[in-house]
């Protein structure tokens, strides 16, 4: 069944949003070459706890961390650790919150120091997917509206999209229905509505859209070990349009 929020459970969710953003902003400035993603978790432990909040991730079916870390080839669920970036590699940062009881959920694609072409290709492609899913994020459309509105983009621009991993709605849960995925048919899935609220997520690949799982049992790698990336936000449906509840930003 899919929830719809309230006016004040929306404004709930955009203190958990800020939260997330807030995180997100502090990590996009200590990532560099030599810190480890480890020191990267520790930062945004200490910042999500310092705002009363809890890491959603931090024991959730076992997971050992507070954010996931996941470089280059791996696509989602990377686990903090002692690798230190490098010069050239790319970082997806996913950060969940829970507050007050309401979740937020947001990811990005950071560069470390200078990367490929193609690497900044692969993060402007993957972040504008977003966008586009966002533009079809209306009252009266259909979810796979946004779907297919990602799918398209990503695959006109070369790139593909990740079937295995998908977004989904959220709120007093962090994983509530639907599931939203980011390929699909217009005109298909629920139809949205004012009070939805959804973590949409794409996830692109350089190369083929599989995906295996490594020996860790958490981290998603491609199944090429082509370039992935990764961008997310938590976002609410409203009677006039979407708006986004985990924007990257200052304190
Ligand atoms: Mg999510």
């Amino acid at each position: 069944m899919i929830t719809l929020k309230s006016a004040q459970e929306i404004d709930m969710m955009r203190e958990a949003g800020q939260i997330v953003g807030q995180t997100l902003q502090i990590l996009r400035k200590a990532i560099k070459p030599g810190i480890t993603t480890a020191q990267l978790d520790a930062l945004a432990k200490r910042k999500i706890e310092s705002c009363n909040a809890q890491p959603a991730f931090l024991g959730y079916r076992g997971f050992p961390a507070s954010i996931c870390a996941s470089l280059n080839e791996e696509v989602v669920h990377g686990i903090p650790g002692l690798r230190r970036l490098k010069n050239g590699d790319i970082i997806s940062i996913d950060v969940g919150v829970y507050y007050k009881g309401y979740y937020g959920d947001a990811a990005v694609t950071f560069p470390v120091g200078e990367v490929s072409l193609q690497a900044l290709e692969l993060l402007e492609v993957t972040e504008q997917s977003l966008h586009e899913g966002l533009s079809k994020a209306y009252p009266g459309k259909r979810l796979q509206d946004i779907s297919h509105a990602i799918q398209n983009y990503v695959e006109s621009r070369g790139y593909s999209v990740v079937r295995n991993y998908v977004g989904h709605g959220i709120g007093s849960e962090m994983h509530e229905e639907p599931q939203v995925p980011n390929f699909g048919l217009p005109g298909k899935g629920p139809r949205l509505e004012a009070g939805m609220v959804l973590a949409i997520e794409p996830m692109v690949n350089v190369g083929t859209w599989e995906v295996e799982t490594l020996k860790d049992d958490w981290t998603v790698v491609t199944a090429d070990r082509s370039l992935s990336a990764h961008f997310e936000h938590t976002v609410a449906i409203l009677e006039d349009g979407p708006t986004i509840l985990t924007l990257m930003q200052e304190d």
